[in-house]
């Protein structure tokens, strides 16, 4: 372990004299060429590394940040020896990861049983024709409901963020120790694995998130939600349209009017709270309109919205086109590249709103007045932008006006 000497201003080529011959010392210097800059020298396998040190409250020159110049310099001697005398043997260790067979999977088999089964079962293509009448949505009315479906096999990418590490650990992708003093390695936020750094690019997208590190429903990742709660949509559309379904199909303005704003939050709150054990029923809601906000508040709270920022533009684009058929061929592009738990959210929402549409002479409710409420809703341009908002507004509301027309078709 080195020594640590504050030089003052001295040269580069001083302090490598000065270090030379004791490996592992370390020295302090005030740059010649910036004065009030410090730079770290550090003797390491016949070399002198330097560093640009900078403090903020901590020690640091790159992203790890230290205590203590000795606890830098510690790390950074355990990272440059493992580098240069192990570096073979760190480039082998990713190409036979235990992964598959040993570490994550065992770790949380019971969790994982769907995991070598799961694929997604793909959405039929459908070609358009001129004329084409549209088979009768009531066909399909009992089909959505019956189905039980309580498995997800979607995939999802972990949330890997730098953590540090107390005592030793392992990666759970190539079994070899996280050297290092501090941010070691990387832990997945949603599943809490662990691995290097360099190992999280080799992880395949299969988290599974721990209910337990969910703490919201609300502003939760819409892929995180259902993979946590193992159900093919996030339960706020199911619980919420069930709801609406049972008692508020023939509510005047259903969707349009808005209910008390303290009382939807109160319905956020009890779905963040409770789960799928939120308690939305007549007794505690008398109000439907007080469901459907929540619902629409659920879906506008996104981080990533149901049409997902990647393909806003993509049915912005496709609304434009002035061939009803091609505009339709477009959406239906559209729709395949949508995330499955995105896709399968819009389908039985869509398949929902067109069911309200049927009560149109009692609610008021049509295509076009629920594609001008549903448009922002459920497709927000990437960038936040009042101008762009305005101008997509109508395109906005023609996509989703098209979903619940064509609902029968397009999914
Ligand atoms: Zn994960
Ligand atoms: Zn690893």
């Amino acid at each position: 372990n080195g020594s640590c000497l504050f030089h003052g201003m001295i040269s580069r080529e001083y302090a490598d004299e000065l270090l030379s011959g004791a490996e592992g010392s370390y020295l302090i210097r005030e740059s010649q060429r910036q004065p009030g800059s410090h730079t770290l020298a550090l003797r390491f396998g016949h070399q002198t590394f330097n560093y640009r040190l900078f403090y903020d409250g901590k020690h640091f020159v790159g992203e790890k940040r230290f205590e203590s110049v000795h606890d830098l310099v510690t790390d950074a001697l355990i990272i440059l020896y493992i580098e240069t005398k192990a570096a073979e043997y760190i480039a082998k260790m990713t190409t036979n990861p235990i992964y598959e067979h040993l570490g994550y999977t065992s770790l949380l088999k019971d969790k994982m049983v769907h995991r070598l089964s799961r694929g997604r079962t793909e959405p039929r293509r459908v070609t358009f024709q001129r004329d084409e009448k549209i088979s009768s949505p009531l066909v399909r009315r009992s089909a959505l409901k019956d189905t039980p479906e309580k498995q997800c096999f979607y995939e999802k990418i972990h949330n890997f963020k730098v953590h540090t590490f107390r005592g030793p650990h392992w990666c759970e992708y190539c079994a070899n120790f996280m050297w290092g003093l501090i941010a070691q390695g990387v832990r997945c936020s949603d599943c809490g694995l662990n691995v290097h750094k360099q190992c999280s690019k080799l992880v395949p997208s299969d988290c599974q998130p721990d209910l337990r590190r969910i703490k919201k429903v609300f502003s939760c990742d819409l892929t995180t939600l259902v993979k946590a709660h193992n159900t093919t949509r996030p339960m706020v559309v199911d619980m919420c349209i069930r709801e609406i379904e049972l008692r508020g199909m023939k509510s005047e303005g259903l969707y349009r009017v808005s209910g008390f704003s303290e009382h939807i939050e109160d319905v956020r709150l009890s779905f963040d709270r409770d789960g799928e054990k939120a308690d939305i029923s007549a007794s505690a809601y008398a109000d439907i309109n007080i469901i459907a906000g929540a619902l629409k508040l659920y879906l506008r709270d996104l981080p990533i919205p149901v049409i997902t920022f990647d393909l806003y533009s993509k049915f912005i684009q496709a609304a434009k086109m002035p061939n009803s058929d091609s505009r339709l061929e477009a959406i239906h592009e559209g729709l395949l590249q949508l995330p499955p738990a995105h896709y399968e959210t819009l389908r039985y929402l869509m398949a929902h709103l067109k069911r309200v549409t049927m009560f149109e002479k009692d609610n008021l409710m049509n295509a076009e007045n629920l594609g001008i409420i549903f448009g922002p809703t459920l497709m927000q341009p990437p960038e936040l932008n009042a101008l762009t908002t305005l101008n997509d507004m109508r395109q906005q509301k023609v996509v989703v006006q098209l979903l619940i027309e064509h609902e029968d078709v397009l999914f």
